[in-house]
């Protein structure tokens, strides 16, 4: 969580806390047997003696779900809020994201619709399997999501028409056809969000300058539902603060939230919301601790995200700290990408998080991925094959602990690549450096090689070598290994067959053309899933099951999928939940 300027003490002084209820929380840790952390300190601020701002509904993070929340909330008569961490030009994922979302065909039969849905939040696909799957939750969470998404596309087009609806037609099968009811549902996804002259785009200019005419993907979808949604159709009903980070929920000793304590423009303002409060502050992508916690395998350093740098967990530390329940945590939408040593969470001495980046380099041609012995593990087109259902499950192969000699050897895997491949264009996807997180550099890669971010060898055997002195590579690169697994990669490109992994053939192309480059890769990908434990309704949920009274939550924050994904389900629970979350929020009756 973003460390405030405001010393605890000072802080505390600021809000007029009182200790109010920590009764409540210490009856909860009675409740739930464990001593759930921070539940009793998540009281200790208790209620402010004065309110600086009201408002009916208070929301948290202007992403997606975010947005969708404020939309539906303002629709069903309420007054709202939305406090945003960034300044105006927020870069989320939502609008960092391909915009792309599920839209089942229309033909396809509800009960079978549901079945799939379901199966998609089980992520495993095991009906029996007793993990954040309690009947309560996924049965009517499938319901309430069957019933939302074939809304979806004509509610985007209310709320602006001139997004192009051609390309809102469902195509494609569903991604799962392991899955019950895979064929019945017809559960296609649409290719994504776009405006009409999409195709006239500058694209020297950066991707949120474009006029909104020529916008595409995320942020077409931000625009409409941030420009048009709610500035132009809601902006007497929804005010939005930017630069205003969320610090603190508040909930009163009877057990209800009835605020926020919010920073705005350096100054500590407490945030009364009389009817209720939505977390929708994205995922814990850049949280330390809780990637520690959470991820599998080497959660810190051998992790990489390649979203926004501002999903820093808040509102999952916020929630926990007033008792709420978590559900899903470890579970993301991952494959593996690119790591790059820079960023706002990179420290000099190295024990800071990389950004991470799309990686055209794994499975293009001219290059094969190799674990840190030298040896492949996979067939490399699986991680970006939109064909196939299995590419973003790939982190699973490369957290695979070696039992014997206690090891994640294929962390970080590596992308052993050729001066042909080097030429063809860069290594990696650069949507980091559109949205200014990071500077990749130029576009044949030489700018990443001299800052030694990748590993250059005038033959294999320099390369291994280099490899070998990585300290992330723990000098178990074997020189003969390497070598003899890149003759036989280019044994297989030259008849056409990929004799280990069944790689299509089309896919490949010889390693040969020296100098060589090797390229560091780790599991990771666009979102972490999981987080607040949340019923159909969007109640957040403490440890016990039971609804904490008047908060609400959406989106990556409290993601219904686990890590079996088919591409586009994060945007499409964004608005699904966000404005299931967002309507009943509005019918509560103010307490005040
Ligand atoms: C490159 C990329 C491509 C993707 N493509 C797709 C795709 O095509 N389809 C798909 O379904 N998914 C896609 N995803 C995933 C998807 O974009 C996200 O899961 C989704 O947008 C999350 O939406 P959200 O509203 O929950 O979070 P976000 O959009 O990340 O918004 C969270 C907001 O909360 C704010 N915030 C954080 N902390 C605080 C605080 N303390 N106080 C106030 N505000 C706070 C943040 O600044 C941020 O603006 C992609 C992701 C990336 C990175």
């Amino acid at each position: 969580m973003e460390k405030s300027k405001i010393s605890r003490r000072e802080f505390l002084k600021k809000t007029g806390a009182v200790v109010g209820g920590a009764a409540v929380g210490t009856s909860l840790i009675g409740l739930t047997g464990c001593a759930t952390t921070g539940v009793a300190a998540g009281f200790e601020g208790g209620v402010p003696s004065k309110w600086d701002f009201s408002t009916e509904v208070a929301i948290v993070g202007l992403g997606g779900a975010g947005a969708a929340a404020a939309i539906e909330a303002a629709d069903n008569g309420a007054k709202v809020l939305i406090m945003e961490k960034q300044g105006p030009i927020t870069i989320n994922n939502t609008r960092m994201s391909g915009g792309v979302w599920h839209n089942p065909h229309k033909d396809g039969a509800r009960s079978h619709l549901v079945n799939y849905i379901k199966a998609t939040m089980s992520g495993e696909n095991i009906p029996w399997k007793f993990e954040g799957e309690q009947p309560h939750v996924s049965d009517d969470m499938a319901e309430m999501f069957a019933t939302g998404i074939m809304k979806l596309e004509d509610w985007l087009m209310d709320m602006d028409p001139d997004l192009d609806r051609s390309n809102m037609t469902p195509r494609a099968e569903a991604s799962f056809p392991m899955f019950p009811s895979f064929k019945e549902a017809k559960y296609g996804e649409t290719i994504g969000t776009r405006y009409k002259d999409y195709a006239k785009a500058d694209l020297k200019l950066a991707p949120y300058d474009r006029p909104k005419q020529t916008k595409a993907s995320g942020e077409a979808l931000y625009h409409c539902l941030v420009e048009e949604g709610i500035k132009k159709k809601r902006g007497d009903k929804v005010q939005i603060w930017y630069s205003s980070p969320v610090k603190r929920i508040i909930r009163a000793a009877n057990g209800e939230v009835q605020g926020v304590v919010c920073e705005k423009d350096g100054k500590i303002v407490n945030v009364r919301a009389t009817k209720a409060v939505i977390l929708c502050s994205g995922g814990f992508e850049y949280n330390l601790p809780m990637r520690r916690a959470f991820q599998e395998g080497a959660g810190v350093k051998g992790w990489v995200f390649y979203g926004t740098l501002d999903n820093t967990g808040d509102g999952i530390e916020m929630a926990m700290l007033i008792g709420c329940g978590l559900a899903k945590v470890a579970k993301s939408a991952s494959r593996i990408e690119a790591g790059w040593p820079t960023g706002k969470w990179w420290t000099p001495d190295g024990k800071g998080l990389k950004i991470g980046t799309m990686s055209s380099s794994t499975s293009s041609r001219n290059s094969l991925v190799v674990d840190n012995y030298g040896v492949r593990y996979a067939d490399e087109f699986i991680i970006t094959d939109s064909r196939r259902p299995y590419r973003y499950q790939f982190y699973k192969e490369a957290v695979k602990y070696d039992m014997l000699a206690m090891d994640i050897p294929r962390t970080p895997s590596w992308a052993i690549c050729d001066e042909t491949r080097r030429l063809s264009g860069p290594f990696t996807g650069l949507v980091q450096q559109d949205y200014r997180n990071m500077v990749y550099g130029s576009d044949d890669n030489m700018d990443a090689i001299n800052k030694g971010w990748i590993i250059k060898g005038d033959t294999l055997d320099e390369l291994a070598e280099k490899i070998r002195a990585d300290p992330e590579n723990r000098k178990m690169m074997d020189t003969a290994k390497l070598k003899a697994q890149v003759a036989r990669f280019n044994q297989y490109c030259a008849a056409g067959k990929d004799e280990e992994f069944g790689r299509s053939p089309t896919t490949m192309g010889p390693v040969d053309k020296p100098p060589f480059y090797a390229i560091k890769h780790y599991p990771g990908g666009p979102n972490t899933k999981g987080g607040i434990d949340a019923d159909y309704q969007r109640r957040a949920l403490d440890w016990t099951g039971k609804p904490i009274a008047r908060l609400y939550t959406a989106g990556e924050i409290s993601s219904v999928f686990k890590f079996v994904y088919q591409a586009g389900g994060n945007i499409t629970e964004c608005m699904v939940c966000g404005r299931k979350a967002g309507e009943n929020a509005a019918k509560e009756k103010p307490w005040a």
